[in-house]
């Protein structure tokens, strides 16, 4: 087995609690991803939620995990799921998460595990535990109730993306919500998370502080903006995540009036066909069906020279840091006609975030000044500011955490919206422990 090098220790307490809940974030209590959090009652009843890492350079790891016997995932992005193999390895734990969640992990974990390869950072976990995790999984229908010590549980719909929970627990003395990453707005791909009556809320704030635009509107600037490029002969290349972004956009230019030869490209070509065997995962099956049929699947380098007269080419990486969409960029660059449409956030230190801020990314090692007109979309599936606010106040909860939050800039503007409702808001710091009585 290979050593989980970052801390050998966990910080989790060992002594058990006389009252209440206690909760220790492992990560991910004051940063967005790098999920790890436990929480235990005077039962002694324990779980872990969610154990990932931040696929940063070099990746960025939760502190260890103590010793637990159940593992509740609530959904397969890295950041809350790529120290699972670790944590199956070490303790043997059992995992728990919806169909899509766990007939994805391995994909998951295999293309972190190659990224890693490539870039040199060394895992904590290797192939093998990759596999025997993926053995491990017990698989949970939403709504159906589960028993663990002294809690029973079951997983909600989160929205987000396709297999993505909320974390429903009864304990003897509370009703407990976790959020996991989730939005109450539909999407093309999933139905919205609808609030559920709590006492204890664990709420992501990502969006915390700002406003996410009208989809509907955001949906057809696109559509505009893509007509208006290939009407002047041009090629649009969408850089876009491969779980849950692409799939949207495919579907989302389903309604150009335009008849567009769309290429689809990268990693998100195998997700969308596991996607298609889970569909009670899906809000609409037929028209995630209809639109991946649509698309010119490229799976060649002759097919990829093709999509380079594509109308449009939807790619991996959603942040242009690597994957075929750098391939595209650095051909089709040469040519002013074509633009590129970035559709997702973009984080500091990311190819995408330089190209907006300098016109200028790293392609194969060389920063190159790109001439091509560069715009970006909302199209994100966390709940933004309002949302949230909505959200906690209709769980009606008494209590409320926020994680997977920026603690300056996200946290503080949610903090304040929700104390003003009269809402306990508790603020975690990682490895840290605390008490809700
Ligand atoms: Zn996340
Ligand atoms: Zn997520």
């Amino acid at each position: 087995m290979v050593m989980y090098n970052p801390t050998r220790t966990t910080t989790y307490p060992s002594e058990p609690i006389d009252k209440g809940l206690r909760y220790h974030f492992l990560g991910g209590g004051e940063e967005v991803g790098n999920i790890g959090c436990v929480i235990e009652d005077h039962t002694q009843t324990k779980l872990l939620f969610d154990y990932g890492l931040s696929p940063t350079k070099p990746p960025k790891y939760p502190a260890a995990a103590p010793k637990v016997s159940d593992t509740i995932i609530t959904h397969a992005h890295i950041d809350h799921i790529g120290m699972v193999p670790w944590l199956n390895s070490s303790f043997n734990t059992r995992l728990h998460a919806t169909s899509f969640t766990s007939k994805i992990s391995k994909l998951m974990w295999d293309d972190c595990y190659k990224i890693s390869k490539i870039e040199g950072y060394p895992l904590a976990w290797d192939k093998i535990n990759a596999s025997e995790s993926e053995a491990a999984w017990n698989v949970h229908e939403y709504n159906s109730m589960n028993e663990l010590d002294q809690w029973s549980w079951c997983l909600r719909r989160a929205g987000h993306i396709p297999g993505a929970a909320m974390i429903d627990i009864q304990t003897p003395e509370n009703k407990i919500l976790i959020t996991g990453d989730f939005d109450t707005r539909n999407s093309r791909l999933v139905e919205g998370a609808k609030p559920i009556k709590s006492d204890i809320l664990f709420m992501e704030g990502t969006y915390g502080g700002k406003n996410h635009p009208n989809r509907q509107e955001e949906e057809q600037r696109f559509l505009r903006s893509v007509e208006k490029v290939v009407e002047n002969n041009g090629t649009v290349l969408i850089p876009s995540f491969a779980m849950g972004r692409s799939q949207d956009i495919l579907m989302i230019l389903q309604d150009s009036d335009f008849d567009l030869n769309i290429h689809y490209d990268g990693m998100g070509k195998k997700i969308t066909k596991t996607m298609l065997e889970c569909p009670e995962m899906i809000l609409n099956p037929s028209a995630l069906k209809l639109a991946f049929g649509n698309s010119k699947k490229v799976s060649s380098k002759s097919d990829r020279k093709k999509a380079l007269d594509a109308d449009v080419i939807v790619t991996t990486s959603g942040m242009l840091e690597g994957g075929p969409a750098i391939w595209y960029l650095n051909r089709l660059r040469i040519d002013k006609r074509n633009t590129i449409f970035l559709t997702g956030y973009q984080a500091e230190g990311t190819g995408g975030r330089m190209l907006l801020e300098k016109s200028r990314l790293p392609i194969y090692g060389n920063i190159t000044q790109i001439d091509l007109e560069t715009k970006k979309f909302d199209f994100s599936t966390h709940a933004g500011h309002d949302e949230l606010v909505q959200f906690a106040k209709d769980t009606e909860a008494k209590d409320v955490v926020l994680y997977h939050t920026d603690p300056n800039t996200a946290r503080p503007a949610l903090s304040k919206s929700l104390s003003e409702l009269g809402i306990n808001v508790h603020s975690p710091m990682n490895r840290e422990t605390y008490f809700i009585d």
